[in-house]
C-alpha cells in the first residue's frame, strides 16, 4: 500500500549516490506512476545551491531527458522537488529541515502524514543525523521511515556499534538498511525458481551438487577513486554484503510465506551455519599494470605499500544436512577481463559406465549484465550416431521478455521502502551473522594478528591470477573446454 501525503527527505543530495542512483530513481518511480499521489521529495546536504544548480544535479543522470514523453513528466518532478542546506551535527539545521517539511504537510487534505528519509551519506554521520532526525524530525502522528545505506561498520564489532546507535533512536520496523543486490531483477527472482519448480528444487542439495560460484567480475580499477577502496578492500566492497546476501537466498529453506520475516529468519538461519572462513580457503589478488593500464599501487590516491585486495576468492561451507561438503566459491574483482555478476552451479559427474567423460550439468544464472538462466545440458548429437553433447537450455531474458522493463534495484527498494515491505533489506542479526563470517579472515589481513598477507599479483584485464585455476579445481569444479559453443547470434 502507497501512503498518501508522504514527503522523501534526501540527506547527502549534493553526493555522488543522490545524483546517480537515488533522483534516477525516484524519477524512473514517478514515471511510471508508482510515487504516491502529491508526494514532496526534498534535498538537504551542506553544499549552498539555488534551485537552478540543484535541479540541473538531481536530473543530470536522468536519459533521455528531452524525449516527448519524459520532458513533461521531469518539469512535473522539479516541481515537487525541493533543497534546503543545513549541517549534519546542530538541532537549529534539523529543526529548519523539519518545518521545510511542515509547510508541505500543512497544505495536505488529510491528516496523514508519512516521511522517508534517505541517508545518501558518507558512514561517518550516520550516528549524528539519525540522531538528529529522530529528535527533530521524527513526527509522533504519522509513519516515519529511514534508509540507511552501507558500509555497516568494518567487522563484527564496529557493526554492532553502529546498529545500536542507530537504534537508539529508530525502531526496527522504520530502520530499512538497503543491499542493492537485493533489488536486482535476478536475485529477487531465486525465491520463484526456487520454490515454484519442483523440477528445481529437487536436485537443489549435496546429493546432486558438486560445487556453487558466484562471480562479480569488474572490467576497471580504482582509477583515481582508491582513498576509498583501500580503507574497504574487495572483501567488504562485494563479498561479505551483495555475494552473501546472494549465497544465503540461493541456499535457505523454503519460508513459511513471503513475509519479510519469514524470508529474513531462513537468510540468516542459513547464514548461522556457516563457520568463520578459514585462511587456506581464501585467494588474494592485487592488479598490476598491464596492456598500458595502471596497476593498483600506481594509483596516487593508494598508499604506495597497500597490501589491500582488489580480488578475492573465499569458499564458504555451510554446516547443514542439506549442503554439508558442497564447496560455495564467493569470488570478486576489478580491473578484471568482462564486466558480469553469475551464480554458476555445477552438479556432480553422471555414473560413469555407460558416459565416460561427458560435461557436468551447469546452472548458470547471470545476474547481469543481460539477465539470463541457462542450464548446460548434454544432448544427443542429431544424426546417425550416438554421441552425447553439451548444449544448454536457455532462457534470455531480451528475447523471452522482449517488452519487459527490468527496473533499476534502487527503483525497486525505494517502492519497498515506501510501502513497508522489509522482504528485500538487511536485518539486523543477518547482518550480524554476515560479519561472524568474514571479520576473522579481515583481521588477518589488516595485520591484527601478525604480518598481513601478501596478495598475488594478477595483469588489468585478466581473468584474475594465475593460481586462481588451481584454487577453484581443488574444490571439485571441473571445466568443460571442449563442445561447448553458444553461438554468436545471441542477444546477450
Ligand atoms: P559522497 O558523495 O562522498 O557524500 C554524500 C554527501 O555527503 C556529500 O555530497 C557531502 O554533502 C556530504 N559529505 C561528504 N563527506 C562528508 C563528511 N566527511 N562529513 C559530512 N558530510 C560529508 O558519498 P556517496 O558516494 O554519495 O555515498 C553515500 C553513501 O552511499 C555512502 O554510505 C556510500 O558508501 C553509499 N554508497 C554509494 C554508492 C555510490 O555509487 N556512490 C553506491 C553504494 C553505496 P555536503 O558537503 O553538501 O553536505
Ligand atoms: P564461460 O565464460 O566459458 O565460463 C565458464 C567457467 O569457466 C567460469 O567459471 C569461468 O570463470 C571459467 N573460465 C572461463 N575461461 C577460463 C579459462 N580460460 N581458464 C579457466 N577457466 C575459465 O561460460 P559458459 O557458461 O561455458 O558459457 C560460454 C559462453 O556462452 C559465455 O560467453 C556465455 O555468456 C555464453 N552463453 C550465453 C547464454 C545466454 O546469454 N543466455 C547462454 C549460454 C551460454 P570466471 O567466471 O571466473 O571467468
Amino acid at each position: 500500500e502507497l501512503k498518501e501525503n508522504t514527503v522523501i527527505i534526501v540527506l547527502g543530495a549534493s553526493g555522488d549516490l543522490a545524483k546517480k542512483k537515488t533522483f534516477p530513481a525516484l524519477f524512473g518511480l514517478y514515471r511510471n506512476g508508482y510515487l504516491p499521489k502529491d508526494v514532496k521529495i526534498v534535498g538537504y546536504a551542506r553544499t549552498k545551491m539555488d534551485d537552478a544548480e540543484y535541479h540541473k544535479r538531481i536530473t543530470s543522470y536522468i536519459k533521455n531527458k528531452d524525449d516527448e514523453e519524459i520532458a513533461p513528466k521531469l518539469a512535473e518532478f522539479i516541481g515537487f522537488s525541493s533543497y534546503i542546506s543545513g549541517g549534519y551535527e546542530d538541532d537549529e539545521s534539523f529543526q529548519n529541515l523539519n518545518k521545510h517539511i511542515e509547510s508541505f504537510e500543512a497544505n495536505y487534505q488529510t491528516k496523514e502524514k508519512n516521511r522517508l528519509f534517505y541517508l545518501a551519506l558518507p558512514p561517518s554521520v550516520f550516528i549524528p543525523v539519525s540522531a538528529h532526525l529522530k529528535k527533530n524530525c521524527h513526527i509522533k502522528d504519522g509513519v516515519n521511515r529511514i534508509i540507511i545505506e552501507k558500509p555497516f561498520g568494518k567487522d563484527r564489532e564496529s557493526c554492532a556499534t553502529l546498529l545500536s546507535s542507530i537504534k537508539a533512536n529508530w525502531h526496527e520496523d522504520e530502520t530499512f538498511r538497503i543491499d542493492h543486490y537485493l533489488g536486482k531483477e535476478m536475485v529477487k527472482n531465486l525465491l520463484v525458481l526456487r520454490f515454484a519448480n519442483v523440477a528445481m528444487s529437487a536436485g537443489w542439495d549435496k546429493n546432486s551438487i558438486s560445487n556453487v560460484q558466484i562471480t562479480f567480475k569488474e572490467p576497471f580499477g580504482t582509477e583515481g577513486r582508491g582513498g576509498y577502496f583501500d580503507e574497504f578492500g574487495i572483501i567488504r566492497d562485494i563479498l561479505q554484503n551483495h555475494l552473501l546476501q546472494v549465497l544465503s537466498i540461493l541456499t535457505m529453506e523454503r519460508p513459511v510465506s513471503f513475509a519479510a520475516e519469514d524470508i529474513r529468519d531462513e537468510k540468516v538461519k542459513v547464514l548461522r551455519c556457516i563457520p568463520p572462513i578459514e585462511r587456506e580457503d581464501a585467494l588474494l589478488g592485487q592488479y598490476v599494470a598491464a596492456n598500458g593500464k595502471p596497476g593498483y599501487l600506481d594509483d596516487d590516491t593508494v598508499p604506495h605499500n597497500s597490501v589491500c585486495p582488489t580480488y578475492a576468492a573465499t569458499t564458504l561451507w555451510i554446516n547443514n544436512p542439506r549442503w554439508e561438503g558442497v564447496p560455495f566459491i564467493l569470488k570478486a574483482g576489478k580491473a578484471l577481463n568482462e564486466a558480469k555478476v553469475e551464480i554458476r552451479i555445477q552438479y556432480k559427474d553422471v555414473t560413469q559406465g555407460i558416459f565416460k567423460d561427458i560435461s557436468r550439468n551447469e546452472l548458470v544464472l547471470r545476474i547481469q549484465p543481460s539477465e539470463a538462466v541457462y542450464l548446460k545440458l548434454n544432448t544427443k548429437m542429431p544424426g546417425l550416431i550416438t554421441r552425447a553433447i553439451p548444449t544448454e537450455m536457455d532462457l534470455t531474458y531480451k528475447r523471452r521478455f522482449a517488452e519487459a522493463v527490468i527496473p533499476e534495484a534502487y527503483e525497486a527498494l525505494i517502492l519497498d521502502a515506501l510501502k513497508g515491505d522489509h522482504s528485500n533489506f538487511v536485518r539486523d542479526d543477518e547482518l550480524d551473522a554476515a560479519w561472524k563470517i568474514f571479520t576473522p579472515i579481515l583481521h588477518w589481513i589488516e595485520g591484527r594478528h601478525g604480518p598481513s598477507p601478501r596478495p598475488v599479483p594478477y595483469p588489468y584485464g585478466s581473468r584474475g591470477p594465475k593460481e586462481l585455476e588451481a584454487f577453484i579445481n581443488k574444490y571439485g569444479f571441473k571445466r568443460t573446454t571442449e563442445g561447448y559453443n553458444w553461438p554468436v547470434t545471441n542477444l546477450a
